[in-house]
């Protein structure tokens, strides 16, 4: 059984992931690396919070729905991910319950603005 080494209770359980998550805003960005390559920014994320397991986890998801690369800078705690994800990056996180800045889920918001 997979149990969390924070809390101890098993993963259906816990909810130390729930609460890390509260009171964050996740900023997702684009840069321009080596050669002019795109990469994907993912700051705000309280990783040492989340702690170790759980940020691999999180990259080797992204990585997986992305299908490109990704490291963790842990001075800069930051995520980086090969290519420009940005909107794909939001909605993913939104999914498991990240709060996104400038990302509302729904795309109904931006067409309203212009009346
Ligand atoms: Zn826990």
């Amino acid at each position: 059984m997979n149990v969390c080494p924070k809390c101890g209770l098993p993963k259906e359980l816990c909810t130390c992931s729930q609460i890390v998550m509260e009171g964050q805003e996740v900023k997702v960005s684009t840069t321009k690396r080596r050669y002019g390559k795109p990469v994907t920014l993912i700051k705000g994320i309280n990783f040492e919070e989340l702690g170790d397991n759980e940020t691999k986890e999180l990259i080797r998801s992204l990585k997986r729905e992305l299908a490109c690369g990704g490291t963790f800078d842990k001075e800069e705690q930051v995520i980086e991910l090969q290519g420009s994800h940005v909107n794909k990056v939001k909605r993913f996180l939104q999914k498991k319950g990240y709060k996104v800045e400038g990302y509302a889920g729904k795309k109904t918001k931006l067409n309203r603005e212009k009346s």
